[in-house]
């Protein structure tokens, strides 16, 4: 004779028990006694039923598995979205390329005019609306006098927030506004940015190859915008150069007087002294500074921060 089974489940546990009929007396008793309890210990540790109407708890439970479900497929979908390139250091040998930081601002022009005083070129990391609004006539003309020398420009998005807590429509809005706004002024598309803070993540690499920008970092920080002092900041040129470092990507602030008026000159005497050309992130990466070029536009009353 087949043994019986008996499968008893609450929540997510399960037991089977198996029963083998016996004609005697003594075995049909346990049958029944096991059965009786386990049908106890059930009716004591089910959970309360919940009503299927009124809240749609059980819906919400259903829709809760679906969500967790579509999580993971966007996930695992995310995971194979293509990035955005990373550059933290230039390619070239013996190649320095300065970057100034969350521009246009006051000092703007004097670095425009130290490197280009010396032969020199430099990248313009700019917000769109941080220290001040890229479409005031002041910021304009500073970003036409630095593209007009040669200068490269980059954007640092549009309000200089931290873009690993924002979505990825906000993210692709702080990019596009002062990609925007340079069109408008300069004509000019970039084909890099520099995230604010140097604050990244799979996201906004998502975002950045999808407006086929490369990002920028750095592998010297001056610590200007960190309140570092102007000896700590000339320091870190003196150490770099003392190291005989083959190329250097420079990370500064355009919006610091001593910044600009003591670190600078001092900067540029110290590497054109060991022979370091000063150029363009994109020249010290050989790649192209932008994705397309365009004829300025004519400033209209919708160019507004
Ligand atoms: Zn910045």
């Amino acid at each position: 004779m087949s043994p019986l089974f008996a499968r008893y489940c609450f929540s997510h546990y399960c037991t089977t028990v198996t029963m083998v009929p016996s004609s005697s007396y003594a075995s049909a008793v346990r049958f029944v006694l096991v059965v009786l309890l386990s049908r106890a210990f059930l009716a004591l540790a089910s959970p309360t039923p919940v009503a299927a109407s009124g809240s749609g708890t059980i819906g919400a439970v259903d829709a809760e598995r679906d969500e967790t479900a579509v999580d993971r497929v966007k996930r695992e979908l995310d995971a194979r979205a293509p990035l955005a390139q990373l550059f933290s250091s230039c390619e070239n040998s013996k190649q320095v390329a300065l970057t100034f930081d969350d521009g246009p601002y006051a000092w703007s022009t004097e670095v425009s005019d130290f490197l280009t005083e010396v032969g020199g070129r430099g990248t313009f990391c700019y917000n769109g609306n941080n220290w001040a609004c890229i479409y005031d006539a002041e910021s304009q003309a500073r970003v036409k006098y630095a593209v007009a020398r040669g200068h490269q420009v980059v954007s640092h998005t549009w309000r200089h927030l931290d873009l690993t807590q924002l979505s990825f429509d906000r993210i692709h809005d702080e990019m596009w506004r002062v990609e925007q706004a340079l069109e408008r002024i300069v004509g000019l598309a970039p084909a890099f940015m520099r995230p604010p803070y140097g604050s990244y993540n799979n996201l906004v690499r998502q975002v950045s190859y999808q407006r086929n920008q490369s990002m920028i970092l750095w592998d010297l920080d001056t610590g200007d915008s960190l309140g570092k002092s102007v000896s700590y900041s000339e320091q870190q040129y003196y150490d770099a150069i003392n190291q005989n470092r083959e190329n250097i990507l420079a990370l500064n602030h355009e919006t610091y007087q001593s910044t600009v008026e003591q670190v600078l000159p001092y900067a540029i005497k110290l590497l054109q002294s060991k022979n370091y050309q000063l150029v363009t992130v994109a020249e010290c990466l050989n790649m192209a500074p932008y994705q397309w070029t365009t004829t300025p536009q004519m400033p209209s009353s919708s160019w507004t921060c």
